[in-house]
């Protein structure tokens, strides 16, 4: 009998099946459509042994051995809602339900009430690696209860990324603490990856040739940038086009797609008092792409005022990414500790940089020194004020903000490197400006304001009569 079963063989659900099988145990499979199911069958070769295929959920659940693990891997959103209710009436009390999608948190807290209060597991699992990652060892962030990860704790972390020995799997805290961690993981991505694009836009308006772009890019994953998205954008930059010879970026349409978790990160983020503002412009950065016909109009009717781009400076690029990147990490971290306070999670930051440091997209040596940090603690929750981190951040503010300046003047959009540079100018400026905003709330609305030589909120200013 299996040990598992996965229901939803897609790009994700068939990988992490192939995994499991290779990690030694035996998986039950079933996908909604059969076509699936036997393509997965038809490519597992030897591992084909170790997967027994359902043609229906009944054969699925009466595969595996009780009590029962059922791994879901379907579209995430109302397709969970609906295989949990196929499936719940044909488990027993004790059974296991884990979604690995890529749920909305607000979502697993539901669920995890619903099917508990049934007598049902639930672990709401965030895993991240695309497929390749999925195939040979992803990322795991596990939210549930402590007791029920332990009973299927032994197939994650056998099919989890190594560091160093050491699985990238975890479990992180109750209900949807897993999906959660899952969610700003992909908004410190989508953040990473414009930053990276605004250096290619950069670059590109200064007439850089691809081929020096990617020997560039190459190298600086051999210093402090090291990462996975550096090293694949190399790769990408240096890459020609199957069809044409053209390089692959050249060919490609200039509008990029987003399933939600970077929106879902910056909803987060505004709902808990925080502001993502590197991941909220990588977000619209997305949404802007997507209008291409406005954006050609825009071009017509504002043409580029032609202000030549300074040459830049391949060392202050490469600085300029590195403090960008730490202020994006930055902005997650500190969402990540709100988070935690908030639905009382207790998340272990220094864990979460830990098991992030292979089979993640976001995997960085950077991690190493992130962990290094949140092992102190964050000073007032903030990465960016971590002595670890802090004479990294001094040495490239400066050249992200040249880089920035250089870019504004010659108009060339680099939207999430300005919104990390005002988030750190803001920072970092003990009186800020709110006094403004508090003498107009009241001037307008009557709402008072403090002071600053006395108690009390009850103050008005002299327009209140
Ligand atoms: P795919 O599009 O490759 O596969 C989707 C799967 O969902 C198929 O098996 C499909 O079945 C099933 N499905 C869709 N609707 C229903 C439904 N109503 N009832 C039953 N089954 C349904 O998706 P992925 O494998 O890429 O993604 C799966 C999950 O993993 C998503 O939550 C995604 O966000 C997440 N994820 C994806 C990553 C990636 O890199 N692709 C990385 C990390 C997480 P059928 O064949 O019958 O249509």
């Amino acid at each position: 009998m299996a040990r598992i079963g996965v229901v939803g063989l897609g790009t994700m659900g068939a990988a992490l099946a192939l995994n499991i099988a290779d990690s030694g145990f035996d998986v039950a499979v079933y996908n909604r459509s059969e076509g699936a199911t036997n393509d997965l069958m038809a490519g597992a070769g030897g591992l084909a042994e170790r997967l027994i295929p359902a043609k229906t959920l009944e054969e699925l659940v009466a595969a595996i051995e009780p009590p029962r693990s059922i791994l879901i891997m379907v579209k995430a959103g109302d397709p969970v809602d609906s295989v949990i209710a196929s499936l719940t009436p044909l488990l027993d009390k004790g059974d296991l339900i884990i979604d690995g999608g890529n749920a909305d948190f607000n979502d697993t807290r539901r669920r995890t009430e619903a099917l508990t209060s049934e007598g049902l597991g639930y672990l709401g699992v965030g895993v991240s690696g695309g497929e390749e990652g999925a195939r040979h060892g992803p990322s795991i962030m596990v939210g549930g209860t402590e007791e029920t990860y332990r009973g299927i704790e032994d197939i994650i972390e056998a099919i989890a990324a190594k560091f160093k020995g050491a699985p990238c799997a975890a479990w992180l805290g109750p209900d949807g603490a897993g999906h959660f961690v899952k969610t700003v993981h992909n908004g410190i991505e989508y953040a990473d990856m414009q930053f990276i694009a605004e250096v290619y836009g950069l670059l590109r308006a200064e007439g850089r040739p691809l081929d020096k772009m990617a020997k560039m890019f190459a190298e600086w994953n051999g210093g402090p940038l090291h990462s996975y998205l550096i090293e694949i954008t190399a790769e990408i930059l240096a890459a020609a086009d199957k069809d044409t010879g053209k390089p692959v970026v050249d060919v490609i349409l200039d509008q990029a797609g987003q399933k939600g978790t970077g929106r879902w990160t910056v909803i987060a983020a505004l709902k808990l008092g925080q502001s993502a503002t590197a991941i909220e412009s990588a977000v619209a950065a997305r949404s802007w792409s997507a209008d291409k016909a406005a954006r050609e109009a825009a071009e017509a009717a504002y043409p580029n005022a032609k202000v030549a781009l300074s040459t830049l400076l391949d060392t202050d690029l490469e600085l300029a990414l590195l403090g960008a990147r730490i202020i994006g990490y930055g902005q997650g971290f500190a969402l990540l500790g709100a988070a935690s306070e908030a639905f009382d999670w207790n998340l272990d930051l220094q864990k979460i940089a830990e098991i992030w440091r292979a089979g993640c997209i976001i995997r960085s040596s950077l991690l190493d020194e992130i962990m290094m940090a949140a092992d102190e603690g964050l000073p007032h929750g903030q990465l960016i004020l971590s002595p670890v981190i802090q004479p990294h951040l001094k040495e490239a503010v400066p050249a992200l903000r040249r880089v920035t300046a250089a870019a504004v003047q010659a108009g060339v959009p680099v939207p999430a490197f300005a919104a990390a540079l005002s988030y750190f100018d803001t920072f970092r400026r003990g009186r800020g400006t709110a006094d403004l905003i508090q003498a107009q709330r009241d001037f307008f609305g009557r709402h008072g304001f403090e002071r600053v030589d006395r108690e009390g909120t009850d103050f008005h200013g002299p327009w209140a009569g």
